[in-house]
């Protein structure tokens, strides 16, 4: 969401005339977008301010603004602890930095409401073939670890018919991916007015029947809103990937329930019978946080359980960071340094063995990729995506936004190799 916001960031100031400089000590405007969801963001962005301050003091005519979670989560103190600031926003204020930066005002502004959105802002796409897409802003859960409630505000669904000319918009502009983005996707529409109801599983179908849109994706869906529909629009829909990202946070129900995640292991493993049932070879891939307060050796077992049972084909990893504001930054039972990080190299350790057994199912088969470029790590070789979403190093031809079949060789936890089949353009 933040990488989005960015963008929408960026595309605003360009239609105002701005461009990228090269270095940051050419810039006329130096603008943080910050995310604020671990500790570690907050540090890595502090001395970065700290940078800007020095730029700033060498030539006092520059702006200094801060946008996002951070800037929201300290609002007005921004301005007390960082007089060198001149503009700071949070997450749904974007569209305020443009009146600013338009008003030669020269007193320290902050933005905070929640009463818009940054949707409706033109962006700029790192690929002109990929596109994100805000279907809601905000969240209604309390998770009891999490800032975003606090920093993005209750949720709002946008509206289905405008989101649907934004993708016809979007492909007639050559998009042919699209990632639909919210905090809880699943739960998207519940507040739209009666005459325009739209469930999410609808939604899907929307999108899908744009034509051009080859593929679609979505992060993140809550496991408490995943309901059959959506789960049946996988196999059904033929744009939308098999690939389902469920953030698991914990197997263990006792620490579930500290985190307020309102379902248990139990209701979490049927939603994955249920997705392996009607998507047999659709991808998973989760969140999982280490070293919640409380959590015991047995509540970890638990983590480790869930993981070798589901066979994730990938997984983010966090170590528990307390926010500021959050119920579970209030809680006892912290867990030694030393305890946290064995835990989580055993966590990655099952995580990354498990994601390499189940890569092994794609070696022999031929996978469509959408080609991104070249290699990263062999630039004679393309890499690319398949809708399972596993990134693919492979010999071919394809340029950037081409769809082009692939006969895999090998596999790792993380990537797949192979060769382009000849003669087997899809498009
Ligand atoms: N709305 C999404 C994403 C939230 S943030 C969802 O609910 O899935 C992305 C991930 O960051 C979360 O899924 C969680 O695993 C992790 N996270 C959030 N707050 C955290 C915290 N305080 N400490 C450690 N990890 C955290
Ligand atoms: Fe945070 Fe939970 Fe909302 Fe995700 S669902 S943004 S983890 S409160």
């Amino acid at each position: 969401m933040n990488a989005h916001d960015s963008e929408r960031m960026k595309g605003m100031l360009e239609s105002l005339g701005y461009s990228e400089a090269a270095e940051r000590a050419d810039a006329d405007l130096i603008l943080f977008n910050t995310c604020s969801i671990r500790e570690a963001a907050d540090n890595r962005f502090i001395a970065h301010l700290g940078e800007a301050k020095r730029l700033k003091s060498e030539d006092p005519g520059r702006v200094v603004g801060v946008g996002g979670c951070w800037a929201q989560s300290v609002k007005d103190e921004v301005f007390e602890r960082f007089p060198f600031v001149d503009v700071a926003f949070g997450p749904g204020q974007i569209h305020r930095l443009a009146e600013f930066l338009a008003s030669d005002s020269l007193t320290a502004q902050g933005y905070f409401e929640f009463e818009d959105f940054s949707g409706h802002l033109p962006d700029k796409r790192e690929r002109e073939f990929q596109a994100w897409i805000q279907i809601s802003q905000g969240c209604n859960c309390r998770c009891s670890y999490c800032i975003v409630p606090s920093t993005r505000g209750r949720e709002q669904s946008r509206d289905p018919v405008e989101l649907t000319a934004e993708v016809e918009r979007l492909a007639a502009d050559g998009v042919r991916e699209v990632t639909l983005l919210g905090q809880n996707v699943n739960s998207y529409g519940r507040d739209v007015p009666r005459e325009r109801k739209t469930t999410f599983a609808e939604l899907l179908a929307l999108v899908d029947s744009v034509a051009g849109i080859e593929r679609i994706r979505y992060t993140s869906p809550h496991p408490k809103d995943m309901r059959e529909d959506v789960i049946r629009a996988h196999a059904e829909l033929p744009a939308l990937c098999e690939h389902i990202h469920l953030p698991l946070q914990s197997g263990s129900s006792r620490i579930l329930k500290a985190m307020r995640r309102t379902y248990d292991r139990g209701r979490y493993l049927d939603r994955v019978a249920l997705i392996r049932e009607h998507v047999p070879d659709c991808a998973l891939t989760t969140d999982i946080i280490v070293g919640f307060p409380g959590e015991t050796e047995r509540d970890f077992a638990e983590t480790l359980e869930v993981v070798e049972a589901v066979g994730y084909d990938g997984a983010f990893t966090f170590v528990f960071s307390p926010r500021r504001g959050t119920e579970a930054a209030t809680l006892e039972g912290r867990l030694a340094h030393p305890v946290k990080r064995e835990r989580m190299e055993r966590l990655v350790e099952a995580v990354q063995r498990r994601a390499r057994e189940r890569a092994q199912r794609f070696v022999g088969r031929t996978m469509e990729v959408l080609v991104e470029g070249p290699s990263r790590t062999d630039p004679a070789r393309l890499r690319g995506r398949s809708r399972h979403n596993k990134a693919v190093n492979f010999e071919g031809t394809g340029a950037p936004g081409d769809l082009i079949e692939v006969e895999i060789d090998a596999a790792t936890s993380m990537t797949l190799s192979g060769q382009e089949r000849l003669l087997s353009r899809v498009v």
